[in-house]
Order: structure tokens, then sequence, then C-alpha cells
């Protein structure tokens, strides 16, 4: 596709990031790779209609979400989610990144899980006009059922390096005091560490 003068494009990657993983971080990346894109923004939700709710304050997913992507030039972390009164839904953050970038070309990443409820989300139609979405795969996600939703033409498929990795497992593991090292950047085990997170297990599911 033609990009207009002075345009980009712009990864969003939406997420709990409860705790960020190394399965995000390389989605991010290979669709950066994979798209050309410019930059991609991370974007932390606040609270989430569709899952329970969090114990992990929304400020403290967003630092390590800062943590994790810090070194990577082509990174960013934005708070439009979290600094957002009430729930967040992806159609809001869609429209206002349109608005305040009206040339740039938006892809909405998401894993293969996400992308099969996606029927389900506030203004599906909307959202499916505002960005492109890219659907990254996942270990234990079919993305053939796209076909069946009657998804597939509106999607984007992005091969990503398998990662079985999920944040719930993650805080299973600090819950369980069995190891993170290698599933998350070192700077946010440190961090979680510090902060006692996900220590009691009440939040792992
Ligand atoms: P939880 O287990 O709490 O649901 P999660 O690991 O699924 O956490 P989310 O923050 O829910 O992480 O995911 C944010 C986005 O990243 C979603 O679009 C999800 O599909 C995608 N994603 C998460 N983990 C992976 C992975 N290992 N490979 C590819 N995509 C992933
Ligand atoms: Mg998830």
């Amino acid at each position: 596709m033609q990009l207009r003068e002075g345009s980009g494009a712009v990864g969003i990657m939406g997420g709990s990031f409860d705790p960020i993983h190394l399965g995000h971080l390389v989605t991010a990346e290979q669709a950066r790779a994979d798209l050309g894109l410019d930059e991609v923004v991370f974007v932390p939700a606040g609270s989430q209609p569709q899952k329970p709710q969090h114990t992990t304050p929304s400020e403290l997913r967003y630092l390590m979400t800062v943590l994790a992507t810090a070194a990577n030039p082509a990174f960013s972390v934005s708070r439009l989610e979290i600094d957002r009164e009430g729930p967040t839904y992806t159609v809001d953050t869609l429209r206002s990144m349109r608005q305040s970038r009206p040339n740039d070309q938006l892809f909405f990443i998401t894993g293969a899980d996400a992308i099969l409820n996606i029927l389900t989300w506030k203004d599906a139609k909307e959202c499916l006009e505002l960005a492109e979405f890219v659907a990254a795969t996942r270990p234990g996600y079919d993305l053939h059922r796209l076909e069946s939703e009657g998804l597939r033409e509106h999607v984007r498929i992005l091969d990503v390096p398998a990662l079985a990795i999920s944040s719930s497992d993650v805080r299973k593991r600090f819950a369980d005091d069995r190891p993170v090292r290698y599933l998350i950047p070192l700077e946010v085990e440190q961090f979680a560490r510090k902060y006692r997170l996900y220590r009691d297990g009440s939040d792992a599911a």
C-alpha cells in the first residue's frame, strides 16, 4: 500500500501485560519486521470488561511494560487506556489513535486467541475499519477458525516463533515458586519480586 507523505506505519499491541512476557515481545518485534512498521505502541489495558478484575494495579503493569520495552528504539508504551476512567474498549483506543495520527497506517496486533473473540468486541465492525488487524500464531490456538467465523479476509496472519508462554502461567509460577527466568525479561522479574506481585496466587488464573 502507498503511504502518504509524512506518514508512518504503526503497530498497536493491546493487552493486560500482567506481566509482559517474551511471547508479547517476540510478537511485536516480528510484526515490526514483517510489516515494516516504524513503531510498535504497547497499550496496557485499564479495567477490562471481558476479563475478571485484575489485582495488579494498572500503574505497575504499565511500568513493567516500560521496563520490558525500553531497550527497543521502535517500541513505546501508551498510557491511553490506563488513564481512561471506566472500562476500556479497543474501539475507543483505535478512535483516539486514528485522531492523533491521521496520516498513519494503523495495525492492531493480537494473538490468535484474542482475534477469535473479536466478534464479541464492542463495535467490532468499526474496529476492523479503523485499523488493519494482524493475528499472530500462538501455540494452542487454531487460526483456521477465522474462516468459519467469516473473519479471514479482514485479518492478516503473522507467523511468530512459537512460545507457549502466558501471563497466567507466569503468575502461577511466581505463586508456586517455580522459575520464570527466560519467560519474562529479567527487569520485569526483579520488579515483580520487589513489589511482591503474584505471590499468593489469588490472581493467578
Ligand atoms: P493471560 O494469560 O492473563 O490472558 P496473556 O499471556 O494472554 O495473559 P495478554 O496480556 O492477555 O497476555 O495478551 C495480550 C496480547 O498478546 C493478546 O493479543 C494475546 O493474544 C497476545 N499474546 C500473548 N501471549 C502470546 C504468545 N505467547 N504468542 C503470541 N501472542 C501472544
Ligand atoms: Mg490473554
